[in-house]
């Protein structure tokens, strides 16, 4: 998935080897923390509509658990890699801990595209995986949720598949479920929201007021479209937005000057977020080629579809106006740009402190699911503000007082929480 040309395993790798020397970390809990604790490789075959069988390729990787159970998404991509799910594993692990939550850290994948099989076969391939998968899932063990492409449908039929062959009800083995269902109010929005929280205190660092601000948006998944509407809310203005197209196989951007009305965008997406050109543009949209987004004269870039699309080459079109960059994606910087976003003094919000939110959430769901009480929205919402706020500052006070880039300062603070615990457990 986006340039290929990294790895986004070695990446996760050398961002932990960059810190892991500045904090002067031993060489075992290096050599524990630089690579998943478990990985699970299994085949699942799955009935067709057509009556043939088709065998799909499912993974899990549990990076690191000293914190509590594993926790992360499961993606279905037909890119889909097993170093790409590692590299994603390593920084569920990070995430979980920069927000302080009592979660380790993991990640699940099966290489398909959803987009072409019917509600009937997605079906089928979420219970197969949970069937190949269930032994080493559980509230306490390992706890799966949502991700690129897969939604609170999918992890009901996985959750009903688990307690089928568990027999009995565990709804904390999955979050990201369907509310009335286990699932909390505001999970759908939280990722989004996360990382507008994050951005709003950014710039109140920066002494910037957020509602003269413009910013360009790649994706238009789950994490764009509620970023976009927190944000749009908040004042700013959204000019363009890059997104994949499903039915031409690129990506187009759209933009507008006077700024996109993304109320209307969501309404002309479909669930795997393409939107419908034409719909757009009689909205007032100009089609622009997919890469266009990233060389728009805005205040802030807000990368949140895949992994790798900000490399020293696309970097060269970012503009000269550009403050921040609000990493709402996982991965979306190869490491080899982040010396050049700190000799451009752009301002960065790195990826597992900006989108802690939709995990946050989880954990909240989580405890509601253990009291089997579940709270209003607002609750959850401001609750999830507070944490997102409390770490974010946690990071921009320790850049501030060390001089760090603040990548650097999460994988500081998130590094230590992780060997502090394995440290106490007695396992180094
Ligand atoms: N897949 C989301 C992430 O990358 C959410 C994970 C979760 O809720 O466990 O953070």
């Amino acid at each position: 998935m986006g340039h290929n040309s990294y790895n986004p395993y070695e990446s996760a790798q050398k961002q932990f080897n960059h810190v892991a020397d500045q904090i002067g970390l031993d060489e075992a809990t290096r050599e524990l923390l630089k690579q998943p604790s478990r990985e699970y490789h299994f085949t699942i075959p799955v009935k067709m509509d057509d009556g043939t069988t088709k065998v799909f390729n499912g993974y899990r990787i549990q990076h690191n658990d000293a914190r509590g159970p594993a926790k992360g998404g499961i993606r279905f991509h037909p890119n889909e890699t097993v170093d790409t799910i590692r590299a994603l594993s390593m920084w569920m692990t990070w995430k979980c801990a920069v927000v302080d939550i009592p979660l380790g850290g993991g990640k699940g994948g099966i290489i398909c595209d959803p987009r072409t099989l019917s509600k009937g076969e997605q079906e089928r391939l979420c219970r197969g995986y949970v069937r190949q998968l269930y032994k080493n899932l559980g509230p306490n063990l390992d706890v799966p949720a949502p991700d690129v492409m897969s939604n609170a449908q999918h992890m009901l039929w996985m959750l009903d598949e688990y307690e089928t062959l568990m027999g009995g009800h565990y709804p904390g083995t999955i979050t990201g479920k369907p509310v009335g269902m286990g699932g909390s109010l505001g999970r759908t929005e939280a990722t989004g929201y996360g990382v507008i929280y994050t951005l709003r205190e950014a710039l109140k660092a920066l002494k910037i007021d957020i509602a003269s601000t413009t910013a360009s948006l790649q994706g238009f998944g789950n994490v764009a479209e509620y970023a976009a509407k927190l944000y749009t809310a908040m004042g700013g203005k959204i000019i363009a937005i890059s997104c994949w197209d499903n039915n031409d196989k690129k990506a187009y951007t759209y933009r507008n000057p006077e700024g996109i009305n993304i109320e209307q965008m969501a309404q002309i997406k479909d669930s795997f977020g393409t939107i419908d050109k034409q719909k757009a543009i009689d909205f007032g949209c100009e089609l622009l080629e997919g890469e266009a987004w990233i060389s728009q004269d805005v205040d802030i870039l807000l990368p949140c579809a895949l992994e790798n699309q900000i490399t020293p080459e696309t970097f060269a079109k970012i503009s000269k106006e550009v403050k921040v960059i609000c990493e709402g994606a996982n991965g979306p910087t190869t490491p080899d740009c982040d010396e050049l976003i700190k000799e451009r003094g752009i301002y960065l919000i790195p990826d597992f402190l900006c989108n802690a939110g939709g995990v946050t959430c989880s954990y909240f769901e989580q405890v509601q699911c253990n009291m089997n009480y579940f709270w209003p929205k607002e609750e959850v919402l401001d609750k999830l503000d507070q944490k997102m706020t409390a770490a974010f500052h946690a990071v921009h006070n320790l850049a501030q007082e060390k001089g760090l880039y603040m990548r650097d300062a999460a994988y500081v603070i998130a590094i230590n929480r992780v060997a502090e615990a394995v440290k106490l457990r007695g396992w180094i």
